[in-house]
């Protein structure tokens, strides 16, 4: 007997399709597809990871500010997924669990409503409320402050690039190709059917195409879905001692050690509005070692208000990602309508979502099928 799968492969396996945006999304998808060996190109206007997924904080989750339930339950699915690619590629993945707190009681006591709104849902990702004294048994260089502690048990952290470049791996082992630096620059269509993909470096034959390119999506497909993007700073360490064993969710600042022992720090504020205009042009390094600095300072102070150690690291990187944010904050995957054989993916959580996201928009570019699962996050809700 064949599987379900391998029936698939064998029924498209001549279409070409390529796939737009080597961040996490788009190379999720693209490693999937070759799986099932689809004839698959991944192109991107840079290089993997130039984007989003190379300055992100990396975290996977299901936490509460994943709503309503569709959007939760994917997430959930998200984990459960990344368990099945953790073993499929040798991904290593930092589980563990997260453990949030903040410093205000009003901000506690908004954390301990939105932890019991997450319990109403039919199934929600293990979260316990713990004391202080559990708290700092899980994680001893973290002074907690006497305050109850949010433990997501489920939740991990992954090196999102390490990530890409094994999925690469992956696409071309099964036949796939990856091309880069390449630039999508138009679709061209013969008797009403998707013939090719003009890029950069010519035109790419291709029946069907999917746009994963993060924050330039709604400019390049024409569609006003997405709103704009907040940077966010990612400041990495050489590699350490362990002294983390959790994602630390703590106030101000996020905090986490990857396998290798590097340490990331995300802030959780951005940048300040008097500053989006100097910003227009979205860079991702600091114009200088000075700001850099600068900014590794802030973030540094306030994770030493209640992390041991932080002065004793070396930074190896500081970087500024901007996120891509759908402008109703859900997830965008889906078929275009009246633009035929293009799909799109955009959302912000990619990290969390990338697994279970390259399954699904695999199965349904393969089988022509549409998922249940997928019915909220359609990009028809812009038309
Ligand atoms: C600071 C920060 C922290 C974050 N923390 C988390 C977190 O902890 N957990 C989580 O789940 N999510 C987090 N996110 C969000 C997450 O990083 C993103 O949702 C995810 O990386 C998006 O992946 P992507 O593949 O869709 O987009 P991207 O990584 O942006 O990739 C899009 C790619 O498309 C390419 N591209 C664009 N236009 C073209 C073109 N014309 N031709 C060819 N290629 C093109 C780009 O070069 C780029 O490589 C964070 C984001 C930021 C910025």
């Amino acid at each position: 007997m064949i599987s379900s799968n391998h029936a698939l492969a064998a029924f498209n396996k001549r279409e070409k399709i390529i796939v737009i945006g080597a961040g996490i999304i788009g190379t999720s998808i693209a490693y999937e597809l070759s799986k099932m060996g689809a004839q698959v190109t991944l192109i991107d206007q840079k290089f993997p990871g130039s984007a989003a997924s190379g300055s992100t904080f990396s975290w996977i989750n299901a936490t509460y500010p994943k709503k309503p339930y569709p959007y939760n339950f994917l997430s959930q699915l998200g984990i459960d997924a990344y368990k099945s690619l953790e073993k499929e590629i040798n991904l290593k993945i930092k589980w563990g669990g997260s453990l949030e707190w903040f410093d205000s009681d009003e901000e506690q006591t908004t954390l301990m409503n939105e932890v019991n709104n997450l319990k109403k849902y039919p199934r929600y990702s293990a979260v316990d409320v713990i004391n202080e004294r559990e708290a700092r048994n899980l994680e001893p260089g973290i002074d907690f402050k006497n305050k109850n502690i949010v433990f997501s048990r489920a939740d991990g952290a992954i090196d999102t690039i390490h990530a890409i470049n094994l999925m690469i791996e992956n696409i071309e082992f099964n036949g796939g190709s990856v091309l880069y630096p390449c630039q999508f620059q138009g679709l061209k269509y013969t008797n009403g059917r998707l013939s090719s993909v003009e890029t950069t470096i010519g035109e790419l034959e291709a029946h069907q195409a999917i746009f994963a390119t993060g924050i330039d999506s709604g400019r390049l497909l024409s569609i006003e879905m997405m709103k704009p993007s907040t940077p966010g700073i990612i400041v990495t360490s050489k590699p350490t001692e362990n002294i983390l064993n959790r994602i630390i969710v703590g106030p101000g600042v996020h905090i986490h050690q990857q396998t290798d022992g590097r340490i990331i720090f995300g802030e959780q504020t951005g940048a300040p509005s008097s500053h989006i205009d100097r910003l227009s042009d979205k860079p991702k390094e600091f114009p200088s070692e000075i700001f850099a600095q600068d900014h590794t300072n802030r973030i540094f102070d306030t994770a030493k208000t209640f992390m041991k150690k932080v002065e004793d690291l070396k930074v190896e990187r500081v970087s500024i990602g901007w996120r891509p944010l759908p402008r109703d904050g859900i997830p965008i995957i889906g078929r275009l309508e009246g633009l035929s054989d293009v799909y799109v993916a955009v959302m912000h959580s990619g990290v969390s979502l990338a697994a279970i996201v390259g399954k699904l928009v695999s199965e349904e570019i393969l089988s022509g099928s549409t998922n249940l699962l997928l019915k909220d996050f359609r990009p028809s809700r812009f038309n």
